[in-house]
């Protein structure tokens, strides 16, 4: 569904080809080349969560309507307020209650009942709190400590008619779906889903359900990338396992560049016997062949196949979701039309174990983040950090990145991690 052509179209005779490129500039490249889709549709309220607002939210009215009482006390003109160190008797004449018609005026050095979220009367500016009151029959007892206004939420003081409450671009969220509802929108426009073509490459690949071979292994890498596609909100097009044959690959990217905005394959991008992509894809054109100083997940594949980006992630379960996670998911994001996105923030933390790393490469292991009783952050790898051990991404409940300038890791050095809550 799209056309541009890739801001580094140089196909298999990039540059870099025979060089590898920092992860820093790979992402810049990546997130460079893609566009945000441009259809919208209009959904129901419920259903905007986690959609992405495809203009800005003017409130047609002003949120609280009327001015009105943030406690159940007493409506009073602060004129009537004693000095300090002093006290005075207000009669009450009457109650207002919430839901009710308003237009009640305070009779002048008087008090009237008020209830939480019931309109101030006329001549009224500030509410008393009924436990800050002495009350005896239908008169209370006020001292000098209060100040003009308190305990009143002004008319449109949380959202005024003509004000844009919600950014284009903002990601939907619960809070979001209640803003929208206290301006009694019971729609809302919202960016079209994206939609991404899927399919694992590789003859050893079996679908969980079917026979499997002693040689043969389950295809993990549809079910991990459906699931995180899935809670992005995009649209999936499972095209299944593909074969290491040229011939079934050339057709399975043809389905796939039909009617997607991104194609996401794994297997077959590095430099293997049965690694076909690379051959198949230079037939299309603008495919770039990446090894990226990264581990896991050194080669990718990233261009396009018949106008669609296209991704071509690392075979290796834990590559293809380090990939995903730091190349495809700022890309997606930006697909998805998301300019104000929720944070996804890293901090420092606490080695507790020395971590061997290379200079010039960045290194993401699987973490573990806990808070020590010191109340400091601590980490330490899941174990074991071979890019075909998922588990140690089932385990960790963090990214431990080590940028390319950092060497080996001592027990006590700080460290960046990237927490999975807001990540994934
Ligand atoms: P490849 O890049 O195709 O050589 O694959 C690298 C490694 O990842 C091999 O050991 C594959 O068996 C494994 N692998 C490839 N695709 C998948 C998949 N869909 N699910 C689980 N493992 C895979
Ligand atoms: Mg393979």
């Amino acid at each position: 569904m799209q056309n541009e052509t890739p801001a580094h179209e140089s196909s298999c005779t990039d540059r870099n080809e025979f060089g590898t490129l920092r992860a820093d500039e790979a992402l810049q490249r990546i997130v460079a080349a893609v566009k945000p889709v441009t259809g919208y549709e209009q959904v129901p309220l419920p259903d905007a969560l986690g959609r992405v607002f495809h203009a800005a939210v003017v409130s047609p009215i002003d949120v609280p309507a009327h001015t009105n009482s943030a406690v159940d006390g007493y409506a009073i003109n602060a004129d009537d307020l004693p000095a300090s160190g002093r006290t005075a008797e207000l009669r009450i004449t009457g109650t207002i209650l919430a839901g009710k018609p308003s237009g009640v005026r305070l009779p002048t050095s008087q008090t009237l009942r008020i209830m939480t979220g019931a309109p101030l009367p006329e001549g009224a500016d500030t509410v008393l709190m009924q436990e800050h009151v002495e009350r005896q029959g239908d008169v209370i007892r006020v001292g000098g400590r209060h100040k003009r206004g308190e305990n009143v939420r002004k008319a449109g003081e949380d959202m005024q008619t003509g004000e844009a409450v919600l950014n284009a671009g903002k990601l939907c969220t619960p809070a979001d779906i209640g803003v929208l509802a206290s301006l009694g929108l019971c729609e809302v426009k919202v960016r079209r889903r994206p939609r991404v073509a899927l399919f694992s490459t590789g003859d050893e690949i079996h679908d969980i359900g079917e026979l499997r071979p002693k040689s043969g292994i389950f295809d993990s890498n549809r079910y991990t990338l459906t699931a995180a596609l899935g809670r992005l909100g995009i649209e999936v097009r499972d095209l299944g396992i593909i074969p290491d044959d040229k011939t079934a690959l050339l057709e399975a990217l043809s389905r796939a560049a039909h009617h997607s905005d991104a194609i996401i394959t794994t297997g077959g991008v590095s430099v293997g016997e049965a690694d076909y992509i690379k051959a198949v894809l230079a037939q299309t054109g603008s495919v770039q062949f990446w090894k990226v100083a990264i581990k896991p997940g050194r080669p990718i594949a990233f261009g396009r196949v018949h106008g669609i980006t296209f991704f071509g992630l690392p075979g290796n379960p834990v590559a293809v979701m380090v990939t995903f996670y730091r190349f495809v998911l700022p890309a997606l994001e930006k697909i998805m039309g998301i300019t104000e996105k929720t944070l996804a923030p890293t901090l420092t933390a606490i080695s507790t174990g020395r971590i061997r790393k290379k200079a010039g490469r960045t290194e993401i292991q699987r973490g573990i983040l806990y808070r020590s009783e010191q109340s400091l952050w601590q980490v330490r790898t899941t174990g074991k950090q071979g890019s075909g051990i998922l588990r140690s991404m089932s385990l960790a409940n963090a990214f431990i990145i080590l940028p390319d300038e950092c060497g080996t890791v001592e027990p006590g050095d700080p460290v960046t991690v990237q927490p999975f809550a807001g990540l994934m």
